[in-house]
């Protein structure tokens, strides 16, 4: 069900948008980038793209940045970070409404991406205070033993377009609060509202005075040659990147070539199972916001989807409901559950998966192209398709709403088929048999950077870990001791005796 896109000038609004958060309108007219909103899929902004140049003269200029601010105490970091988050606060409204522009969101998802940002701020400040090492018991009489967290350097940040703003905050808020000065490369589809956090970013440091040092964070505009700069650069001991498994694959061995550290978030093909004593009200709702929600574009959607067979014909009817029932529009102007998807390229890809997914047996209910009223723009019916089994296109990630709904019988094989694919981030069960749910958190169950329990596989909250494992990358990012991956580990012996004993007993006595 399509909901009717009235008149927007989503260039204007951006204009606008970008005007009152403090953008210079240079900065995104002229140039060479072309920037575009899937909303009605008009070019909204020409930004200057950076050269390869500019990009070494950043990462050196926040390489100086950083000798000065790893000495400024942490908790006075921290108040950066508590200022950036002031600032977030006072232009949700807006950033969020531009991340609707610019990426597609409905704007409830939108503001909730910069709620992200906020809440990872509040997280950082606490941080600042809390960067323990730990004490640890010396077999040597007189002498203590420690760890000392230090900051580390110039972190590079790449980001998908997706998350265009929260994943540079998860990265930026922790990085800062380490130490650390940050070099941000956004996704080329998504660099408007780059330009709107650094302006934000800047007013916090303002705020902040003298001692945060210029180039501290920075944002280069540009295609992935700009972030293989990023990548490739000796001033940089560790990037955060974002985005698919192939970037990954491209970005992780040049990074392990010269001993830099990586953080990789990955592909998803997250999956969801339905036991036979699962609320099948609840699981409805958390498979339909898991499967759809931001139209199926997050790391964490749900893909893939094992019924009972004692509950696949009572519940997979009523998703199929959901799915012809669920309204898609503009996101600007319509409540429509569903805005478009980023590109033409992605509906392609779309099409290209359904037709493959027919091929192998698949049943499809779903995926055409929905009018909202412009030619430009790529809104889609999301897809639900009944497969006969788990291979072809259901193996591999495609970044649009497409889930793949399979029939199972017995619990030990559906662990099996659960963990049979590349990726390994998100997953969850909707049972309320607690052996059921043990076995799927436990060592032999889902083999998932995140598994969940009668909750969808999207949704995560900033205090927890985020990532994933195999074909994910790895990498943790946000909550719990995330930060620990954007400093260095020093450990420390101290002698206070007024002997030398050494370790396991080790004798060397010279005259
Ligand atoms: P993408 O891989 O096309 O681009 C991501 C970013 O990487 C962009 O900024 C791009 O310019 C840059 N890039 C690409 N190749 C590069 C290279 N060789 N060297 C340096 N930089 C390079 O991804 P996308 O289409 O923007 O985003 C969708 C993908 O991101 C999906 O696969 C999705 O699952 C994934 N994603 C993962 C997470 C996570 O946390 N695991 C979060 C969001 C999105």
């Amino acid at each position: 069900m399509s909901t009717e896109n009235k008149k927007v000038n989503v260039k204007q609004e951006a204009a606008d948008i970008l005007a009152k958060l403090g953008v210079d309108s240079a900065a995104y007219t002229g140039g060479d980038l072309a920037s575009f909103s899937p909303v009605t899929g008009e070019q909204i902004g020409a930004l200057k793209t950076h050269s390869a140049a500019d990009t070494a003269r950043m990462i050196e200029e926040a390489d100086a940045a950083f000798r000065t601010w790893r000495d400024v105490p942490a908790p006075r970091r921290g108040e950066l970070i508590r200022l950036l988050g002031e600032e977030l606060r006072a232009s949700k409204a807006d950033l969020g409404r531009l991340v609707s522009i610019e990426a597609g969101k409905i704007i409830s998802e939108g503001l909730g991406e910069v709620q992200e940002m906020i809440d990872i701020c509040d997280f950082a400040v606490g941080l600042s205070r809390q960067l323990y090492g730990l004490t640890i018991a010396t077999e040597r009489p007189g002498h203590r033993m420690m760890e000392t967290w230090h900051p580390l350097g110039v972190v590079g940040v790449i980001s998908a377009f997706n998350f265009p703003v929260a994943v540079w905050s998860w990265n930026a808020a922790l990085a800062l609060v380490a130490g650390d000065a940050v070099v941000w490369k956004p996704s080329e589809k998504t660099p408007l509202t780059a330009l709107a956090c650094e302006a934000i970013f800047n007013r916090a440091a303002a705020r902040f005075g003298a001692d945060a040092p210029k180039g501290l964070s920075a944002v280069i505009i540009g295609d992935r040659t700009i972030g293989e700069v990023l990548v490739d650069h000796p001033k940089v001991p560790l990037v955060s990147a974002t985005g698919s498994t192939r970037m990954g694959r491209d970005v992780g061995p040049r990074l392990a070539k010269r001993f830099a550290r990586a953080i990789l978030e990955l592909g998803g093909n997250n999956a969801g199972i339905v036991c036979p004593s699962a609320d099948l009200d609840m699981a409805l709702r958390a498979i339909a916001f898991g499967a759809m929600g931001t139209a199926g574009q997050r790391c964490t959607t749900m893909r893939r989807l094992f019924v009972h067979e004692s509950v696949y014909d009572t519940l997979v009817p009523r998703l199929v409901k959901a799915y012809q029932s669920v309204s898609i529009g503009n996101p600007l102007e319509t409540p429509a559950l569903i805005g478009p998807l980023i590109d033409k390229a992605s509906f392609d890809g779309m099409q290209k998966a359904l037709a493959d997914a027919k091929a192998h047996g698949g049943k499809v209910v779903g995926g055409e192209r929905a009018s909202v009223g412009s030619d430009t723009a790529y809104y889609v019916q999301p897809a639900i398709v009944e497969m006969p089994e788990q291979a072809g296109p259901v193996l591999e990630e495609t970044f649009a709403p497409i889930l793949y709904v399979m029939k199972y019988s017995d619990f030990d094989n559906v662990i099996e088929l659960h963990n049979a694919v590349g990726a390994g981030l998100s997953s969850s069960i909707f049972t309320l048999n607690l052996q059921e749910a043990e076995r799927f958190l436990s060592a032999s169950g889902s083999d998932c950077g995140i598994a969940n329990v009668n909750i969808g596989t999207s949704g995560a909250e900033i205090g927890g870990a985020f990532g994933g494992e195999k074909e994910t990358g790895g990498g943790r990012e946000s909550g719990s001791d995330a930060w620990k991956a954007y400093m260095r580990r020093a450990t420390n012996t101290v002698n206070y005796s007024k002997a030398l004993p050494l370790a396991q007993g080790v004798s060397f006595d010279i005259d």
